[in-house]
């Protein structure tokens, strides 16, 4: 399997981006946030609990959010890799997802960062804000969000440095730029794994 985990801040292209590679690579996509905001908008007992965090830019419990990730993955089994966003974001998020993949018979084949100025991230989230009408791009909240990112999230490079999948990607410039640059790094493992399995 191929699986991708797409990582950088609030307002880096997580999403936009995420959407480009399930469509070339034919992958399955996972959003925490969408799943999140999927169960506010039904009303659920879980949608009134990630309320109250994401309303504030907090994240959700690390047990709470494994729980929901374990579930949407059990429904991709017959997949050909899945792009994770929005998760890990914390390390224990990060063994988590490794043991339930291990436990698949498969693991993160690459770690892609996304970097992007914070004034530009403020400036994209600001702007998404008027058309999403998503209540976590406000000014005061955008600020408690990076502000986790780079206390509970960063931390995360490192965690992938280790593991050996880490990649940056230059997140700034244009959609299609940025995308090429992923491609390029998508098409050389998808290669790299043809050639392990001909050659045994
Ligand atoms: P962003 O644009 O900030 O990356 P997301 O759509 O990924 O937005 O997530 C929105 C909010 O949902 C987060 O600020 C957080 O409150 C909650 N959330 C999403 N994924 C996670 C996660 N893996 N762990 C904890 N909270 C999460």
């Amino acid at each position: 399997m191929l699986n991708v985990v797409i990582f950088g801040a609030p307002g880096s292209g997580k999403g936009t981006q995420s959407e480009l590679i399930m469509k070339e690579f034919e992958l399955d996509h996972i959003s925490t946030g969408e799943v999140l905001r999927n169960e506010i908008r039904e009303g659920t007992e879980l949608g009134k609990i990630a309320d109250e965090y994401i309303s504030k830019g907090q994240l959700l419990p690390d047990e709470l959010i494994i729980d929901i990730l374990g579930k949407e993955l059990d429904g991709k089994k017959d997949s050909k890799g899945v792009v994770f966003d929005g998760f890990p974001r914390t390390i224990p998020q990060a063994k988590a997802l490794k043991k339930m993949l291990n436990e698949r018979g498969t693991d993160v084949a690459v770690m892609l960062d996304l970097h992007v100025e914070e004034d530009e991230l403020v400036r994209r989230i600001l702007e998404r804000g008027k058309l999403s009408g998503r209540q976590d791009d406000n000014l005061e909240t955008i600020k408690s969000r990076l502000e986790v990112y780079h206390n509970q999230t960063a931390p995360l490079a490192g965690y992938y440095r280790e593991e050996g999948t880490y990649h940056a990607i230059r997140g700034g410039g244009t959609i299609e730029d940025i995308f090429g640059l992923i491609k390029k790094k998508l098409d050389s493992l998808v290669t790299d794994s043809q050639d392990t399995q001909a050659h045994g």
